[in-house]
């Protein structure tokens, strides 16, 4: 067994030879990663402006937490929308949340531009939720999102849960009681434990294999302002006022702008001569952990899903809860053989100083709580499930779990759409969209996702 052997690397079955460019000493825009963010910004930049963009990838194209995730499409955050509303107040957050789910229009567009066949399935998602507090959480996102008139979805009770008086009031509207075997329908489940079951809009997609094909797509269409470079790791970024320089093994390139896409774990010496010490305050700033994932192959015959669930009784956004996808695997080009069933949930908080490296060994025990947990839970777990695939990547959380879109605030040559978050596929494409916007000096609204300025914090 692999330590790391992921499904959407094996999908991508790259040929493609390893883009490694020596002659590019000036541009206007450097993007520095080349995951499904810096790819999706590339994209915009060039779509929506007449810029130079040079993106340099310290490995290969798509090999990173976008070759390495669940592949779920959905427009969760990682934290209670009510508690980013006390954050944030209610008119930021709801209209980040209104200006985020363009999106789903942003990823079809995308698809209809390159024409290369990424297969993308939508479809409602179900999550689970096991305690009282969790299905409160739930109905209170409904009822904000009700109140931004965005579309908010009911909410599956079991019928003999009772509610408090001012809670029933409150979120009547939204909530459908059920008989427990409609729970269980709903989540594939045959574990008794769920009280609850809301659904959202979500779908499911080889991300790897979508950032490959725009890539292809840019360097076809794009051949006089866009410059690749793989294998080509960022040492320094040193910024000035209107420019900076970027230090690369090759030697040295001058640049307008530079965008951090990395996931936050990029190694670099940010240097600031105009203004005050970013690198500390930025690296204080994410943090890592690493979701692990494995997958079997199951015959074609059920529908592609998300299944979210919420098996512990914590509503702790930092405690793990499982969820597994089901999709059709076509390994072999236009054949799709079999159903993919992927799973993932437990994850290890990374220490400060450690540094991931994508051959680590899969753990022994996550492995087991995987087993325990599909066994316990999926109706249509098999007997003896055979993992084909086991796979981790890092993730990197922000200090608000939100990610972060635009200008660094001590000096506007560096912006950053990096902080992947468990959920960060759809806002890559959101963030890569929001800096071409912000760099064709199109007016953008205030957002949740701008940088904050940390210098008084550390
Ligand atoms: C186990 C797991 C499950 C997940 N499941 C989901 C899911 O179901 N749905 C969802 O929406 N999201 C999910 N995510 C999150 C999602 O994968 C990420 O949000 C997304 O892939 C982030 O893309 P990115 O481009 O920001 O980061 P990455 O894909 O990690 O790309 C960053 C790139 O930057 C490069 N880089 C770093 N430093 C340098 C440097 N110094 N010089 C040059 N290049 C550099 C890296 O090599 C890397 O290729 C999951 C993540 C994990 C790990």
């Amino acid at each position: 067994m692999s330590t790391n052997n992921s499904p959407w690397i094996k999908q991508l079955a790259r040929t493609r030879p390893i883009a490694e460019n020596n002659n590019i000493n000036d541009t206007d825009i450097v993007i520095v990663g080349g995951g499904i963010a810096g790819v999706a910004t590339a994209y915009y930049i060039l779509q929506n402006t007449d810029k130079k963009v040079c993106l340099l990838e310290a490995d290969k194209v798509a090999h990173g937490a976008t070759g390495h995730n669940a592949g779920q499409l959905v427009l969760d955050f990682e934290r209670p929308l009510s508690d980013l509303v006390k954050q944030f107040g209610f008119d930021l957050v709801m209209n980040s949340v209104r200006d985020l789910e363009h999106s789903w229009i942003l990823v079809e567009e995308i698809l209809e531009k390159i024409k290369k066949d990424v297969s993308i399935s939508t479809f409602l998602q179900s999550v689970g939720y096991t305690t009282y507090d969790q299905l409160i959480i739930s109905l209170e996102e409904s009822f904000l999102r009700r109140q931004a008139n965005l579309h908010a979805y009911e909410v599956f009770v079991k019928k003999e849960i009772i509610f408090k008086e001012e809670d029933l009031e409150k979120y009547k509207t939204f909530i459908n009681f059920v008989d427990e075997e409609i729970i269980l329908n709903l989540l594939e489940s045959k574990d008794k434990k769920y009280i609850a079951v809301s659904q959202t809009k979500a779908g499911c997609a080889n991300s790897a294999l979508l950032t490959e094909n725009i890539i292809i797509y840019l360097l076809e269409n794009y051949k006089d302002r866009f410059y690749l470079s793989e294998n080509t790791p960022v040492q320094e970024v040193v910024l000035f006022e209107n420019n900076s320089i970027i230090k690369i093994p090759q030697g040295e390139i001058k640049s307008q702008k530079v965008v951090l896409c990395t996931n936050g774990f990029e190694n670099i010496l940010l240097t600031n001569k105009s203004g005050g010490d970013i690198d500390t305050k930025f690296h204080h700033n994410v943090e890592g952990y690493v979701g692990y994932m494995a997958a079997y192959t199951d015959s074609l015959g059920r529908n592609p899903t998300a299944l979210t669930y919420y098996n512990t009784e914590s509503t702790d956004p930092d405690d793990p809860y499982f969820y597994l996808t089901r999709r059709p695997y076509d390994l072999e080009k236009n054949n799709p053989r079999s159903n993919l069933v992927s799973v993932g949930g437990p994850g290890i908080w990374l220490p400060d100083s450690t540094h991931y490296q994508r051959t680590n060994p899969y753990p022994e025990e996550i492995e087991k709580s995987i087993r325990e947990f599909i066994n316990q839970t999926y109706i249509h777990a098999p007997d003896d499930t055979e993992y084909l695939f086991m796979w981790h990547g890092l993730m990197g959380f922000t200090k608000d779990y939100l990610r972060l879109i635009g200008y660094e605030p001590c000096n506007n040559t560096l912006l950053y759409n990096l902080g992947c978050n468990g959920v960060g596929l759809l806002t890559s494409i959101y963030g890569g969209y929001r800096v071409s916007k912000i760099l064709s000096s199109d007016t953008v609204e205030l957002s949740i996702f701008d940088p904050k300025d940390n210098r008084c914090e550390i």
